[in-house]
């Protein structure tokens, strides 16, 4: 997971982040990360990709450094038309770094931050991206 983050983080955010915005990705806004807990923290069912370190949950990315203008993408609420840009162009990245993708808009419990994870789906091929 760590590799598949970084590769994604090198290939394609901090490109996205310097194009839209010309300023560097220096910092994610993260929830869970490597967490023993079911899907969407329910009592019963499923056990959550977390649970085995293979998801990370983002909230937000930091832009440059505060002290010198910078500025925070929240997913739950972005700043304008650049900001929503930039997270559909983020979004639309991570489906293909990731096997699965989940985002405000997808469910209730992933409207204010964006899941990725890399479990294999059924078939290798296919991919999750919502
Ligand atoms: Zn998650």
């Amino acid at each position: 997971m760590a590799r598949a983050v970084s590769l994604w983080l090198d290939t394609s955010l901090q490109p996205l982040a310097r194009g839209v915005f010309e300023r560097e990705l220096t910092a994610l806004r993260v929830g869970g990360g490597h967490e023993c807990r079911r899907r969407n923290r329910q009592t019963q069912g499923s056990m959550s990709e977390h649970a085995t370190g293979q998801a990370l949950d983002i909230f937000a990315f930091q832009l440059g450094e505060e002290k010198q203008g910078g500025l925070e993408v929240s997913v739950e609420r972005p700043n304008g038309l650049e900001h929503t840009r930039f997270l559909e162009a983020v979004r639309q990245s991570a489906c293909g770094a990731f096997m699965t993708v989940l985002g405000p808009g997808s469910d209730a419990a992933h409207a204010n931050h964006l899941h990725v994870d890399i479990q294999q789906r059924r078939a290798a091929s296919s991919r999750f991206c919502q």
